[in-house]
C-alpha cells in the first residue's frame, strides 16, 4: 500500500498528547512519574504507548523538533546533539514564520479539497475498464486512475498524490492526519487504493468468465474488427455490468431497463446495439440469435445462482463504496474547518 506514513510515527496519539508526554518527560523524568501525572490529568495512556511516544522523540525529524516548546527542545538537544545546530536558541516565531504557516494551512486545505474531488469508485463500463481490457495496464486523467504498482497488482490513485506540485503537500496533509488522531482516513485511503485495484482486476476476470459463456451460447467468437460478423467486446461487458449494477443495488437497477436493443436495417454491416454499445455485427438472423443469447445471459447472471466470481466483485464494490463514502465524509468535515490540526515537516 503506497500511502505516506511518517517513519518516526509509532503511535496514533495526536500531536498535543505527544507534546504533553515529552514535556512531562523533561519535568518528572521517569516513565512511572509520567504515567502518574497523566492519570491525575485524566489522560489514560498505557505504559507501552508512553514508551513509544518517548521513542518518537528520538526519531523526530528536525523540522518537527523545531515545532516543540523550548523545554522539549532543550531535552531533545541533550538527547540528540546533532539537533543543536538545527534548533536555534528558542525564540518567538517571527512574523514571517507566522505568515508562512498561515499560507501552509491554506495550501493543506486546498489539497484536501482537491483530494475530495478526485477520489472515485470505478464503474465497470468506464473508460478505465475498456483500457484495461485492451491490456493497457495504466491510465491517467486529470483527476486520477489506476496503475500497476507491482507484479500483477493494480492500484487506484488520485492525481493530487502524484502531481509534482502537490505530492509533498499531500504527504504533509497525511502527516497532519496521522498526528491529529485521524490515521484512519489515511489508512482507509490505502485500502481504497488496493481494494479498488483488486476490484478492477476482479471485474476483468468476471468479463472474461462471461465472455467464455457467451461464446458457448452464441457460437460466435469476438470479431477482430467491426466489419466482420461476430460479437464485440461489449457483448460480455454489458452483461457483466448489468449483473454488477443489479446485485450491488439489490435488484433496484440494472442496464437492461435503460438500454433497449436496436438494429438499423439500413446499416451495412448490420449492428445490434444495446443502448449505445454495439454488441454484435452480422446478418439479421444471426443478430436475433445474439439478442436472445444476450437476454438469456442477463437473466442468468441476475438469478440467485450467480457465480462465486460475481459475488466477489459485488462484495469488493460494496467495500469500495463504503470506503469512498467514509473518506468523503471525513474530508468533507476537514475542508469545512479553517485549520488542519497536527503537524508535518513543512510546518513553520
Ligand atoms: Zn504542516
Amino acid at each position: 500500500m503506497n500511502v505516506p506514513r511518517p517513519s518516526w510515527l509509532l503511535t496514533s496519539a495526536d500531536w498535543d498528547t505527544k507534546l504533553e508526554v515529552w514535556s512531562l518527560r523533561t519535568k518528572v523524568g521517569s516513565v512511572e512519574g509520567i504515567l502518574r501525572k497523566l492519570q491525575l490529568m485524566g489522560q489514560g495512556l498505557d505504559r507501552d504507548t508512553v514508551n513509544k511516544i518517548i521513542r518518537e522523540a528520538e526519531l523526530l525529524p528536525p523540522a518537527l523538533a523545531r515545532l516543540t516548546p523550548p523545554e522539549v527542545q532543550d531535552w531533545l538537544k541533550q538527547m540528540r546533539p546533532e539537533l543543536r545546530t538545527v534548533l536555534e536558541p528558542s525564540a518567538e516565531k517571527t512574523l514571517a514564520e507566522q505568515e508562512a504557516q498561515v499560507r501552509h494551512q491554506a495550501r493543506l486545505l486546498e489539497v484536501a479539497r482537491r483530494w475530495k474531488k478526485e477520489i472515485f469508485v470505478p464503474r465497470l463500463l468506464d473508460r478505465l475498464i475498456e483500457d484495461l481490457s485492451r491490456s493497457m495496464m495504466s491510465s491517467s486523467s486529470a483527476t486520477g486512475g489506476y496503475e500497476r504498482s507491482g507484479e500483477g497488482i493494480i492500484e487506484l490513485y488520485c492525481s493530487v498524490e502524484k502531481d509534482e506540485d502537490t505530492q509533498w503537500l499531500f504527504h504533509g496533509l497525511c502527516s497532519h492526519l496521522h498526528t491529529s488522531g485521524h490515521s484512519d482516513v489515511v489508512d482507509s485511503f490505502g485500502q481504497w487504493k488496493s481494494i479498488g485495484g483488486a476490484y478492477m482486476g476482479a471485474c476483468l476476470a468476471l468479463v472474461s468468465e462471461v465472455e467464455t459463456e457467451a461464446e458457448r451460447r452464441t457460437g460466435l467468437a469476438i470479431c477482430p474488427d467491426s466489419q466482420m460478423p461476430g460479437r464485440t467486446p461489449f457483448f460480455a461487458m454489458t452483461i457483466a455490468a448489468d449483473a454488477l449494477e443489479y446485485h450491488v443495488s439489490q435488484g433496484k437497477r440494472g442496464l437492461i431497463e435503460i438500454c433497449g436493443y436496436t438494429m438499423d436495417p439500413s446499416e451495412d454491416p448490420r449492428v445490434l446495439r444495446f443502448g449505445a454499445y454495439g454488441i454484435a455485427v452480422g446478418s439479421t438472423q444471426g443478430l436475433k440469435h445474439c439478442e436472445d443469447a444476450h437476454r438469456q445471459l442477463i437473466a442468468h447472471h441476475r438469478g440467485a445462482e450467480t457465480s462465486e466470481r460475481l459475488k466477489q466483485v459485488v462484495s469488493k464494490r460494496q467495500k469500495l463504496e463504503a470506503l469512498h463514502g467514509y473518506i468523503m465524509e471525513q474530508l468533507g468535515k476537514l475542508t469545512q474547518t479553517d485549520f488542519v490540526k497536527g503537524v508535518c515537516e513543512l510546518c513553520h
